[in-house]
């Protein structure tokens, strides 16, 4: 069990805690710092804050959004964020805009494959907040269409199924782009999602993303075995950028992961807070 814990979602994306539950449940658990990582969304921030000043528990602004990759799935970090900032509002309005219609889409596509899942079975799961695929899941589950939520998304959700609807991303330029105009600092998510890869091709990438301005690397993270925190370590090494990590915790949405635990977990102590803080002067 770690200290920090660098990647946490709430209701207000797809965990199952409240900004607020999941402050108490971390301080409970011997936390001293966490980041809220909702999707495209940075709403859960504020109640974090105010709960954690409460309790004595640190919070970093965060959020995650997904990029257009080509291959396997890219996901971006911000941390730090000015929370209050007119751009980033736009730009994550525009981003559940985006999820609002991919809803409408899938909804339509389950429907139309003779599923009878009206609009209200989805917004009841969600709190009324933001709706994503694995509500779609849990939805089709409940209603007895799958045995699990993973099986719901490979029969109907994944890509190539029935119900799956694509949705726009911003590239990565555009995305790194986005979290440093708010005053963030852009960290690579999980890159053990990015697909198989050579070390010559990652390596490539993390440049060309240090160039647009990325400033971190997720290495420590549930999924990842220790010769990719390994191997990631030596890579953001070599670049002069952040090792960050965190539990991608969910709540009861991700069973199997806690919060605060992450592989290599040891390895992270609190002085990356202040590392994070210093950088985010530097840029
Ligand atoms: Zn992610
Ligand atoms: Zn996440």
């Amino acid at each position: 069990m770690g200290s920090i814990d660098l990647h946490v979602h709430t209701t207000v994306s797809d965990g199952t805690l409240t900004p607020r539950e999941v402050v108490r449940y971390a301080k409970k658990k011997g936390l001293k710092v966490i980041a809220i990582t909702d999707h495209d969304s940075v709403e859960g921030n504020k109640d974090a804050i105010d709960e954690g000043a409460a309790i004595g528990l640190g919070i970093l602004p965060g959020m995650e959004i997904s990029v257009e990759y080509s291959c396997g799935s890219m996901h971006l970090l911000g941390y730090c964020l000015d929370i209050e900032s007119d751009f980033l509002k736009e730009k994550l309005e525009f981003l559940q805009g985006v999820r609002r219609e991919r809803n409408a889409k899938i909804l339509n596509k389950l429907r139309a494959s003779g599923i009878a899942l009206e609009y209200g079975d989805i917004l009841r799961l969600s709190s009324g907040k933001q709706i994503g695929r694995l509500h779609f899941a849990t939805a089709l589950t409940n209603l007895g269409y799958s045995a699990t939520r993973q099986e719901a998304f490979n029969r109907f959700l994944k890509k190539g199924r029935p119900a799956y609807a694509d949705r726009f991303r911003f590239n990565p330029e555009e995305a790194i782009g986005l979290v440093l105009k708010s005053k963030g600092i852009p960290v690579l998510a999980h890159p053990c999602t990015l697909g198989s890869r050579s070390p010559k091709e990652f390596e490539a990438l993390i440049m060309e993303l240090v160039q647009w301005g990325l400033q971190g690397i997720e290495v420590y993270y549930p999924d990842h075995t220790d010769e990719q925190v390994h191997y990631y370590r030596s890579v953001a090494e070599k670049y002069g950028i952040l090792t960050t990590g965190g539990s991608d915790y969910h709540g009861d949405n991700k069973p199997g992961v806690d919060i605060g635990v992450y592989n290599g977990d040891d390895q992270l102590s609190i002085s990356l807070i202040d590392a994070m803080r210093e950088f985010r002067g530097n840029s």
